[in-house]
């Protein structure tokens, strides 16, 4: 509708005299404006369902309705129809009354010009517009946020909650009747509760500049109704003047988490025996042996293969093979006291990682886990029997917090072991570490 096309206006008036003054204030502004006339609420309610209108002066004294109910009963009809009341002289309060139910203006019968008339007419049309855009856009903001998959909230600057969407309710087991106007800080293990109104202050009042929480999710912990706790990615948003409320978007990511976790573990882990791969396992021993360095204690490896192992695959095939791999690892794992490692380095050869032990100690481990082996027969699905032995090399670390310590100290236990399978295999040789130094100096 351009500017110039008339204004199909609605007059529901019962009153002839009332009317009239309407029509002779509109009559000089020529073409400006269609006026309908209908005497009461049904026929102007009617008239409406059937016409294009874009404005109507709404006489609230009619014979089948009085009051504001009149005015209710028309915004009913009409959602986003302008609606300017027109009352009698001694009737303010029913005008701002009105104008609290949803009418756009109200005018005094008889007291408005043309001109008068046509600028309210104007006013409330555009104001209607507004409310309309304004209207559209909460409901628009509202679905997005019940939609959302994130948990929302908003905080006002008591930091209290004044919005709590359905996915908030789900994150954090509250409903929003119960979340709303409750402190903000409910939603956190009692713990990290002082510091963060402390904290939600000063984010506040750093001003617009202030992204640290907008450019990306931050993880914090939070608690759960039912008082567990879980991590959550949080980012926060807040008004252009940079202060309360503030808005946060929360994910919980203790799901993410588990599934890092199982990815880090996968990715560490060799499959077949659940052992540290060779990666992982180098990882921790070059931790532990830089550790023991600085601690002043002797740790050892224990570099040890299966004898004979490629007979075990021809003989009884791969499957026989990886059964024997499996409980090798197994007699490693059991024989190992707290705090000491075993790792597959890859194909049949195996590692240990024995911290605060010297060479006697660790040659007695390396004993125990021979002898296990070797006593140990294992059973195959075709009815054989697999008897099994290993050998095995033990060195000492020497300069362990020195950066080639661990190459260092595989090496001469990898020496070792071949040593072992030289002299016969199903046997332990010590590195002679220390003691060859000390010869030599
Ligand atoms: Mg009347």
């Amino acid at each position: 509708m351009s500017p110039r096309d008339p204004i199909n206006l609605l007059l529901v008036e019962d009153d002839e005299a009332d009317a009239g003054l309407v029509r002779r204030a509109l009559r000089p502004l020529g073409g400006r404006f269609r006026v309908t006339r209908q005497a009461s609420l049904a026929d102007g309610l009617a008239w409406l369902a059937g016409n294009d209108c874009q404005v109507v002066l709404l006489d609230l004294g009619l014979p089948d309705s009085v009051g504001l109910d009149t005015l209710l009963r028309v915004r009913q009809a009409a959602e986003s129809l302008p609606i300017i009341v027109l009352t009698g002289h001694d009737d303010e309060d029913l005008a701002l009354a009105a104008l609290e139910a949803g009418a756009q203006d109200y005018l005094v019968k008889g007291a408005a010009d043309g001109p008068a008339l046509e600028r309210a007419i104007r006013h409330a049309m555009a104001r209607m517009h507004l409310e309309d855009r304004l209207r559209r856009s909460e409901r628009r903001l509202q679905s997005i946020v019940t939609l959302a998959h994130d948990a929302i909230l908003s905080v006002d600057r008591d930091h209290r909650i004044i919005l709590f969407n359905p996915a908030a309710e789900r994150t954090f087991g509250y409903t929003a009747a119960e979340a709303l106007g409750m402190p903000m800080a409910m939603l956190l293990p009692e713990r990290l509760r002082p510091d963060h109104d402390r904290y939600l202050d000063r984010y506040a009042t750093m001003g617009p500049a202030s992204r640290s929480l907008n450019d990306r999710p931050r993880e914090f912990v939070a608690r759960h109704k039912d008082g567990h706790e879980f991590p959550i990615e949080v980012s926060v948003s807040k008004d252009a003047e940079g202060s309360f409320p503030l808005t946060a978007t929360v994910r919980d990511v203790t799901e993410r988490r588990k599934l890092e976790e199982q990815l880090r573990l996968l990715a560490a882990t060799d499959p077949l025996t659940g052992l540290p791969n060779r990666r992982a396992f180098l990882e921790t021993a070059g931790r532990e042996l830089a550790g023991a360095g600085r601690r002043n204690r002797p740790v050892a490896l224990v570099m040890l293969d299966i004898d004979h192992f490629k007979r075990v695959n021809d003989r009884h095939g791969h499957a026989a093979g990886d059964e024997a791999l499996r409980r090798v690892a197994e007699t490693c794992r059991d024989s190992l006291r707290a705090g000491d490692l075993a790792g597959r380095l890859g194909g049949e050869e195996f590692c240990l990682l024995l911290p605060d032990t010297d060479l006697p100690a660790a040659a007695g481990v390396a004993e125990r886990v021979r002898q296990t082996v070797a006593a140990t027969p294992i059973p195959l699905p075709d009815g054989a029997v697999l008897h099994l032995t290993i050998s095995l090399g033990v060195a000492i670390a020497q300069a362990p917090e020195s950066p080639g310590a661990l190459d260092d100290t595989l090496g001469r236990a990898d020496r070792a072991l071949y040593r072992a399978k030289d002299n016969g295999r199903d046997r332990v040789e010590l590195d002679g570490g220390p003691v060859a130094l000390a010869a030599a100096g």
